[in-house]
């Protein structure tokens, strides 16, 4: 506890020469009562002091009368007229302007709000994402009620002024009996009035929802489930702040033969025997032109080929995505006569060409089992 004779000069708790301006003074108190703040230092009694030292410290070199007395007479010089501060309570409450600088307080708490973002939801083709594309939306948001301008009170009477905040808008609330905080006063929303009479058009609220119909547009490589912000389309801010954002849910409907994975697109590609046996030039189609790939004989059933660029655009500009193909070996359910004939001619052949290999296989199966 500080005493008399052990009492720190105040100009060294501050940690400033003895010709330093106010400005630089309220500078270096600030600096201290976030250091030496309880709340962040409630392990250590020590900075408690500290922070009471400061609050006196503050007290005495920001009234120019103390100041030049302190400057003149020291501690003796200033008798009774400096207060002690025994409970942080009090340097918050003597010294709110200051404490609602430091924690953003107050400054946060008066800066009006902006808006509230709307949401709303749009589907697209995968062709329309690819490309990018212009979108119609419609939704409701709310706007200044022209009956009443907003004041939300009945044509000829006024607002009242708030009694439980006495019109400022804000309540200082305490948390945990040290940090005082400043809110928007729940009674009248921050508004600092309220009122009485209520304006039929908008039953007080000040404001009427609105059927809003924008054209958005959707960026090229969109993906599902991505949004779109449209700036400034979202609610009004009734304390004059900024309105708010409009939120567009983007949905991409499934395509019927592109797969989408990121940037990349997927597609099943069905190969005839022949084509996997011999090689062959596909049509692969792409979201422009047919793409021809070659594909080499003797392709298996499950390949990947990559068809570079041929994906989705990035919709931040990046790279464009790849197209995989993969191919799988289609059995045709009806064939010609022809075609059987065919068939069964190969299906002699391969019986004469694969029994060794037929054997190898079933030798492995049986190594396998009998492991
Ligand atoms: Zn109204
Ligand atoms: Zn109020």
């Amino acid at each position: 506890m500080a005493t008399m004779a052990s009492k720190r000069d105040y100009y060294d708790v501050l940690g400033v020469p003895r010709n330093a301006s106010d400005k630089d003074i309220a500078a270096a108190y600030r600096r201290m009562a976030i250091k030496y703040h309880p709340d962040t230092n409630k392990d250590d009694p020590d900075a408690t002091e500290r922070f009471k030292e400061a609050a006196e410290a503050y007290e005495v070199l920001s009234d120019p009368q103390k100041r030049d007395a302190y400057d003149r007479y020291g501690h003796a010089g200033l008798g009774g007229g400096v207060h002690h501060y025994e409970d942080v309570e009090d340097i918050f409450e003597a010294f709110s302007g200051i404490f609602g600088d430091i924690f953003g307080g107050s400054r946060r708490a008066r800066r009006p709000r902006r808006g509230a973002d709307v949401r709303c939801a749009v589907t697209l083709d995968l062709e329309e994402a690819a490309s990018g594309v212009k979108k119609t939306v419609q939704f409701r948001r709310n706007k200044l009620c022209g009956s009443c301008q907003g004041s939300g009170a009945a044509p000829g009477s006024v607002r009242q002024s708030c009694s439980r905040c006495a019109g400022r808008g804000q309540v200082v609330q305490t948390h945990g009996g040290i940090l005082r905080v400043q809110t928007t006063c729940p009674a009248c929303h921050g508004a600092g009035s309220i009122v009485t009479s209520p304006c039929p058009e908008c039953r007080g609220e000040g404001y009427v929802a609105e059927q809003v119909t924008l054209e958005v547009n959707i960026p090229a490589g969109i993906d599902d489930g991505m949004s779109v912000r449209v700036s400034g389309e979202g609610q009004p801010s009734f304390e004059g702040g900024p309105p708010g954002n409009c939120l567009c849910q983007v949905t991409v409907r499934p395509h019927r033969i592109f797969h989408r994975e990121g940037g990349h697109l997927i597609i099943e590609m069905p190969i005839t025997y022949s084509q996997a046996a011999l090689g062959a030039r596909l049509d692969v189609p792409t979201l422009g032109d047919p793409y021809p790939l070659e594909i080499p004989a003797g392709t298996p059933s499950r390949d990947t080929f990559r068809i570079r660029g041929k994906g989705m655009p990035d919709v931040r500009g990046g790279p464009r995505g790849d197209l995989l193909v993969r191919t799988f070996i289609e059995v045709p359910t009806k064939i010609s006569k022809e075609q059987r004939q065919l068939l069964e001619r190969l299906a002699e052949l391969e019986h004469a060409d694969v029994t060794p290999h037929r054997k190898s296989f079933l030798e492995k199966m049986l190594d396998w089992r009998n492991r």
